[in-house]
C-alpha cells in the first residue's frame, strides 16, 4: 500500500512540474509575442563603417587543429578596424583554470590586454563561461577570477562582474565606430525559459552589415528583420550560432538531446526540423549574402551541410583558430 502511495505521489509531482512548465511556456510565448510586436526602433544613423573586419573563433565545437580545444560553446575575437571585441566567453564545462578559452587564446597569441570590450549575447552557460556564472547572472573567462581592469562589457540582461564596467544593452545602440548591438530579441524556450539575446552588427565599408550571432535563439529571420529595421546598408554576412540541432544534439542531459527538444522556442514534441532549416536558408538567400558561417556548437552536421551547399563560395567553415576576414 505504501509503495502505491509513494508512486502516486511521485507521478503527481512529475505531472505538476510538467504542467508548471507548460503554463510557463505558454504565458512566456504570449509575453514574447507582445514584446516583439511592440519593438519598433529607429534607424541607427551615423554608425559609420569599418574597412577591415576579422572574426577569429576562440571557442566553438570544431577546431582547426589538435593544438586547440573545442567545446559546445562560443567565444569569438572580433577586430573591426581599431576596435577589438570578445564576443561571449565560452562554456568551460569543467570550470578549469586556465579555461579552454584562455588556453586557446595563448596558443593563438591573443591577450586579454588587447580587448576593448566584452559583449555577451545571452545568459546561457555555453556563452557566459559555465553553469555557475549562468546561475549567478555573471560571466567569467576562466575558472578563477581574472582582473578585467574596468573593461567595458555589454550584456543583454543585468549581469554582474567584479572587475568589468558592465552596461545592459537591451536597446539597439552603437558600441564603437561601425559596430552596433541589435539590442535584445526575446524568445521563450520550453526548458530554459525567457531568453533575450543580442547580436552584433558590423558595417563594412562598400559591403554592408555583417551579423555575428551567439546561439541564435532569436531565429535567423528575427535577427535579419531586426537588422533591416536598424540599418539602411544591405546584409553582407551572417556568422555564428543559429540553433539548428535537427539530427543530433551536441549537448545531452540524462541521455536526452536537450538542444533539439528543450532548448528551442517550440513545444518539446515538435523539435526543430529539416523544413525549418530550409525555410531559414531560403530567407537568408533572398538577401544574397556573401559570407555565411554556421557554428557547430548548437547546429548538427546535417544543418551545416545544408548551409554549405546552399551558399557555395560564400560559405566559410567556422573553426577555432581559423580567422574569417572581410576586407
Ligand atoms: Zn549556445
Ligand atoms: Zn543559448
Amino acid at each position: 500500500m505504501e509503495i502505491i502511495q509513494t508512486i502516486t505521489l511521485l507521478v503527481g509531482i512529475v505531472l505538476a512540474a510538467l504542467g508548471g512548465m507548460v503554463i510557463r511556456f505558454w504565458l512566456g510565448r504570449r509575453r514574447v509575442n507582445r514584446e516583439l510586436a511592440a519593438a519598433h526602433y529607429p534607424k541607427i544613423k551615423d554608425l559609420g563603417t569599418v574597412k577591415n573586419l576579422t572574426i577569429l573563433p576562440l571557442i566553438d565545437w570544431e577546431t582547426k587543429d589538435q593544438s586547440l580545444t573545442g567545446e559546445a560553446g562560443v567565444s569569438y575575437l572580433i577586430r573591426a578596424d581599431e576596435t577589438t571585441i570578445l564576443f561571449d566567453v565560452g562554456f568551460n564545462a569543467q570550470n578549469e583554470h586556465p579555461s579552454p578559452l584562455l588556453r586557446n587564446m595563448e596558443t593563438l597569441g591573443v591577450s586579454v590586454s588587447e580587448l576593448d570590450m566584452v559583449v555577451i549575447s545571452h545568459n546561457h552557460l555555453d556563452h557566459v563561461g559555465g553553469m555557475r556564472h549562468q546561475r549567478q547572472k555573471s560571466f567569467g573567462l576562466s575558472g578563477q577570477p581574472l582582473d578585467l581592469k574596468k573593461l567595458p562589457a555589454y550584456v543583454p540582461i543585468p549581469l554582474t562582474h567584479p572587475t568589468a564596467d558592465v552596461s545592459t544593452t537591451e536597446k539597439p545602440q552603437p558600441l564603437a565606430p561601425g559596430v552596433a548591438t541589435t539590442g535584445t530579441i526575446p524568445r521563450q524556450l520550453f526548458f530554459l525559459g525567457y531568453t533575450p539575446e543580442q547580436s552584433l552588427a558590423v558595417n563594412v565599408e562598400g559591403k554592408g552589415i555583417v551579423l555575428i550571432v551567439g546561439c541564435g535563439h532569436s531565429t535567423l529571420q528575427g535577427i535579419i528583420d531586426r537588422a533591416k529595421m536598424l540599418f539602411d546598408a544591405p546584409l553582407y554576412g551572417m556568422v555564428g550560432g543559429l540553433h539548428y540541432p535537427v539530427t543530433a544534439s551536441r549537448e545531452k542531459k540524462l541521455g536526452l538531446p536537450i538542444q533539439s527538444i528543450l532548448g528551442t522556442g517550440k513545444w518539446p514534441w515538435t523539435p526543430v526540423t529539416c523544413e525549418d532549416v530550409k525555410e531559414a536558408i531560403g530567407y537568408l538567400r533572398e538577401r544574397n549574402p556573401q559570407l555565411v558561417s554556421l557554428s557547430a556548437h548548437d547546429s548538427c552536421d546535417w544543418s551545416i551541410n545544408a548551409f554549405r551547399s546552399a551558399f557555395g563560395e560564400a560559405y566559410k567553415d567556422l573553426l577555432v583558430g581559423e580567422e574569417i576576414s572581410v576586407d
